[in-house]
């Protein structure tokens, strides 16, 4: 059993991580070292986030870890939500709000081209380290099922018909951006894992 410290408490992360790396991982979440500090993402772009939480992580509690930051980008708001996904309709990060929002500003629209960008950050004792994950879609006119997290019941992936909420964890755990930089974060550390994303 090979441990790796995920610099994270969004349980719904760490669950599809540990359904990506499968049976030979732990992965310790900030609760599970003993961190139950908020820590701030005070950046201006993901790269800056997932980096500020794993380096926090290192030099406090002095484990190697990694951390990542995702991002909604939306052609025809210019690239928004971006950075601010989780904050899209307010400090308060509501999902519903979020989602509602989004459905709003494109409510005018007929581009609805959208892409999940999630940043991976390793930061080692002798390495600091950035991994990418993109996942290409569309978002839906409304809301598609009722599985997944945040944005999930809108997201089409490119390819599909259905919203990640609909295709269930075993699809999205191939295809998504946090699969992508998962797979990518495997090869860094030398682990090869039994599913590849397509
Ligand atoms: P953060 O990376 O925790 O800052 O999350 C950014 C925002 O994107 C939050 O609102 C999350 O709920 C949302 N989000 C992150 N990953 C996903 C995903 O895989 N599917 C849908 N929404 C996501």
């Amino acid at each position: 059993m090979r441990t790796l410290v995920f610099a994270t408490n969004n349980a719904h992360k760490a669950r599809e991580i540990e359904q990506i790396l499968g049976p030979g991982f732990e992965v310790r979440t900030l609760r599970d070292i003993g961190c139950t500090e908020d820590i701030e993402e005070t950046e201006d772009t993901l790269e800056g986030n997932a980096l500020l939480k794993a380096r926090f992580v290192r030099e406090r509690y002095g484990y190697d870890c990694f951390s990542e930051d995702t991002g909604l980008f939306v052609d025809a708001l210019n690239g928004d939500p971006g950075v601010h996904t989780a904050r899209y309709a307010g400090a308060d990060r509501s999902a519903d709000a979020n989602i509602d929002l989004l459905l709003k500003n494109l409510s005018d629209k007929t581009d609805r081209t959208a892409r999940f960008r999630t940043i991976i950050a390793l930061v080692e004792q002798d390495r600091v380290l950035l991994l990418e994950g993109v996942c290409e879609g569309r978002i839906a006119e409304q809301r598609q099922g009722s599985g997944g997290f945040g944005y999930d019941p809108v997201f089409i992936p490119e390819g599909y018909d259905q919203s990640f909420a609909e295709l269930g964890d075993a699809v999205k755990n191939r295809i998504s951006h946090r699969a992508r930089a998962t797979m990518k974060l495997m090869e860094t550390l030398g682990i090869t894992l039994a599913g590849q994303p397509d």
